[in-house]
């Protein structure tokens, strides 16, 4: 699937929460992926 390199390089610095599609805010808790709203949904 062709990607628009300029977009790519986007998603590359900003990390998509694989939950919802939304741009997540890097923190310096790098190892989460989710954004905040979907990590407040799991409970466990
Ligand atoms: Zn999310």
């Amino acid at each position: 699937m062709l990607q628009n390199p300029v977009e790519f390089f986007l998603n590359l610095s900003k990390k998509i929460c694989p939950e919802c599609g939304e741009s997540v805010e890097d923190q310096a808790e790098s190892y989460i992926l989710e954004c905040e709203h979907c990590l407040s949904k799991k409970v466990e």
